[in-house]
C-alpha cells in the first residue's frame, strides 16, 4: 500500500485545488521555510482522524481552514482527500484504490467519506487499524519526536519499538486475556465453595 495523491481544497495554505502526486518509492518535499512542507503533513494526519487542533498546530479545529490571503478570500471549509494504492489488499475493503476524504466547515460540521460513501469518523480508524496507518502508528513521525525517541530511557524506548513492532498489540490483548482468566478462576472457586455447602 502505497500513498498515490493528497488533493487538498482551502486546507491550510492549499487555497487552491491541489493535488501532490507520489510515487512507489521515497519522495522528498523540499521549500523554503513557512512554504507549508509540514502543512502536506498535517494534511495526512487531519485525514485519519486527528482530533487533536495542537497536533495539527492550530488552537481549534477551524484553524486548518484556509483563513485568507492578501490576495484571496478566507474559505468556508478545508477538505483532504488520501488516495492509497490497496492493490495488496492491506486495507480491508475491495477496491484496487482506496479513498479517504474529510471535510470540515467553518461552523464545526465535518463530513467523512471512504470511495466517495459518506461514512462516520470511526468507519475510517476501522479500516486503518492494524494496517500501520492509523493516526497513533509510526507511518507519521513529526518533528520533535526523533530527538524525543534519541533522548528517552531505555524502557520508554522498547514501548515505542514495540507499538511500531505491533506487539504491543497483542501485549494490550494478553493482559485482557489473563485479567478474564482470573476472574473465571474467581466464578470457578465461588461455584465449588457452593457445591461444597451443597454436599
Ligand atoms: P518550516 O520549514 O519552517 O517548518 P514549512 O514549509 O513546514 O516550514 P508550514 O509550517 O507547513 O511550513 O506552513 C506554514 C504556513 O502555512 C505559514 O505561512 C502559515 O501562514 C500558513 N498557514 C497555516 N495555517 C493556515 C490557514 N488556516 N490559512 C492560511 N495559511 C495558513
Amino acid at each position: 500500500m502505497f500513498l498515490k495523491r493528497i488533493e487538498a481544497y482551502g486546507f491550510k495554505s492549499f487555497a487552491n485545488r491541489t493535488d501532490i502526486e507520489f510515487n512507489a518509492g521515497i519522495s522528498a518535499i523540499v521549500g523554503p521555510n513557512g512554504s507549508g512542507k509540514s502543512n502536506v503533513v498535517d494534511a495526512v494526519r487531519w485525514v485519519l482522524g486527528e482530533q487533536s487542533a495542537k497536533t495539527l498546530r492550530g488552537g481549534k479545529m477551524q484553524d486548518v481552514i484556509f483563513k485568507g490571503s492578501e490576495t484571496k478570500k478566507p474559505l468556508n471549509f478545508a477538505e483532504v482527500t488520501l488516495v492509497l494504492d490497496n492493490s495488496e489488499k492491506q486495507l480491508p475493503i475491495e477496491f484496487q484504490e482506496v479513498s479517504v476524504s474529510r471535510r470540515l466547515y467553518r461552523n464545526g460540521e465535518s463530513e467523512y467519506k471512504i470511495n466517495g460513501e459518506n461514512v462516520r469518523l470511526q468507519d475510517i480508524a476501522g479500516l486503518f487499524m492494524d494496517s500501520g496507518v492509523g493516526k497513533e502508528a509510526f507511518s507519521i513521525i513529526g518533528q520533535g519526536r526523533i530527538d524525543e525517541i534519541l533522548n528517552s530511557k531505555p524502557v520508554e524506548r522498547r514501548v515505542i519499538f514495540e507499538e511500531a513492532a505491533g506487539v504491543l498489540k497483542y501485549k494490550t490483548r494478553k493482559e485482557k486475556a489473563l485479567r478474564k482468566l482470573e476472574s473465571t478462576h474467581e466464578n470457578l472457586r465461588r461455584v465449588e465453595d457452593i457445591i461444597g455447602e451443597l454436599e
